[in-house]
């Protein structure tokens, strides 16, 4: 009642505050020498709490993207993230609802109680193999495709050739044979998911470190990016997925799956990958991002890199491209923004980047992701549960379709904002691609729609010959 004088502004601050402090008494408890087991589960249970209050109110307010009254757009968004409630037609329906999946997910969790990144995935010492220098400059002549048919390691070929035609081994302190079996066991820890696997690892660490080496190279952007900056792009493109299991934040939160708990629901995959890339990094006593420079230290570096990858999920996209966009709209020139949120931004463009390459890969890429969506839906609907929208292979909107929708209402307006910082003309052969692949979706809605025309016909014509 006493804060109804205070502008939303003025509130939005304090909250930001406090929120602020909670997280750092958060972390305070949980780091406390004395903090014991009693102790680390009621803070656990306190934050849980607060989490699952602020959800209930998320939950009956509007959701923040629908407020600019894009239905399309807001229906696409909830499609994409989630978020849509489902309708029980009688409460005798959602009591049978509630006790089967209780039930499934029960007997689902027990079978999946243990999800580790490492155990038996650890490489064999000296399973270095060689690396021939992938062009990582070339925007068109660069096919993690072709790479992974050549040599099954395509991560490990483009993150070396990175880190060997821009001397990263000069500022860091990790030896050359030390970063290679990292990166070979960062590799190995990707699953062979259709889509969530280490080639698009591979996509995402070219792709960031093409957009970061445009930006670099334009004469607006002298002396922006250090190298040390760089080091910190390619090691969290490569990270960036580490361990993926094939399903989505909401699949892991609606099962209830051990690291749903863990990560109290919130960017759960994305706390995961960024947990097991650190694990990993400090089991193989690798010092990557120990450097030679005076400072900023390895802790803020790697604090970096977990901010970039929590910006990777995809229920951060409005955030993430509106920080850029202030600040594009604060500063005029491209020098003055954040390098924090743009580095964030560069990272969630580059996971998100597929229509920007050349259509074959693009579809490709479609394709994939379609099948994992898809693979995620048959699980669904095997434990009984309502399937995500875009992952019901029966009510699905076609491929093109959904496509269409990716690309105009989420891909086009990030890349807008992007080419904007790195300047028109070097964003030119990227934007021919999108625009190519827009149209490639345009025409394959519209030979879907003349068939289901010449279906619905043909069926009209049976009808009345019968
Ligand atoms: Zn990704």
């Amino acid at each position: 009642e006493g804060d109804v004088g205070k502008s939303v502004e003025e509130l939005l601050r304090e909250l930001e505050v406090s929120a602020k402090l909670l997280e750092t008494q958060y972390h305070s408890i949980l780091r406390h020498p004395d903090a014991d087991e009693a102790v680390v589960q009621r803070t656990i249970a306190l934050a849980r709490g607060f989490h699952q209050q602020a959800r209930r109110m998320k939950l009956r307010s509007c959701q923040s993207w629908q407020v600019d009254g894009d239905s399309e757009k807001a229906e696409w968004m909830t499609l994409l993230i989630g978020g849509g409630r489902r309708r029980f037609s009688s409460l005798q329906d959602v009591v049978k609802q509630v006790q089967l999946e209780g039930r499934i997910v029960r007997r689902w969790r027990e079978q999946n109680a243990r999800l580790s990144p490492l155990g038996d995935r650890l490489p064999a010492p000296g399973s270095g193999g060689s690396v021939a220098a992938v062009d990582v400059e070339s925007w068109e002549g660069l096919d993690v495709f072709r790479l992974e048919r050549e040599t099954q390691q395509p991560l490990k070929q483009v993150f070396m050739s990175i880190w060997k035609r821009r001397e990263l081994g000069k500022l860091s302190r990790a030896s050359e044979h030390q970063v290679m079996e990292l990166v070979t066991a960062v590799e190995a820890s990707y699953r062979l998911n259709p889509y969530h696997n280490r080639v698009h690892a591979a996509e995402v660490t070219a792709i960031t470190y093409y957009l970061w080496s445009q930006l670099a190279a334009q004469e607006h952007m002298r002396g922006y990016f250090s190298h040390l900056d760089l080091l910190v792009a390619v090691l969290a493109g490569a990270v960036h997925d580490m361990a993926h299991p094939g399903s989505g934040n909401d699949f892991l939160v609606k099962t209830q799956h051990p690291l749903a708990l863990r990560y109290l629901d919130r960017s759960v995959l994305e706390h995961f990958h960024a947990a097991s890339a650190f694990a990993l990094v400090q089991e193989m006593g690798v010092p990557i991002l120990e450097h030679t420079m005076p400072s900023p230290p390895a802790e803020t570096l790697k604090g970096r890199i977990v901010d970039m990858l929590l910006a990777t999920d995809m229920a951060q996209h409005k955030p993430v491209c509106e920080a850029v966009t202030t600040e594009l709209a604060m500063h005029k020139a491209p020098q003055d923004i954040d390098k924090l949120k743009l580095e964030c931004f560069v990272l969630h463009l580059a996971d998100i980047g597929h229509p920007l390459r050349p259509r074959a890969q693009h579809r490709e890429w479609s394709l994939l992701l379609r099948e994992e969506f898809f693979a995620q839906g048959d699980e669904e609907r095997r434990l009984g549960l309502v399937p995500t929208p875009l992952c019901d292979r029966e009510k699905a909107p076609t491929l093109a379709k959904s496509q269409q929708g990716f690309l105009g209402f989420v891909i086009a307006p990030a890349w807008k904002s992007f080419s904007q910082v790195l300047g028109a003309r070097a964003s030119k052969p990227l934007d021919a691609h999108l625009c190519d692949n827009r149209a490639m979706w345009e025409e394959a809605a519209a030979e879907d729609a003349a068939r289901e025309a010449a279906e619905r016909a043909g069926a009209a014509a049976a009808g009345q010959g019968a």
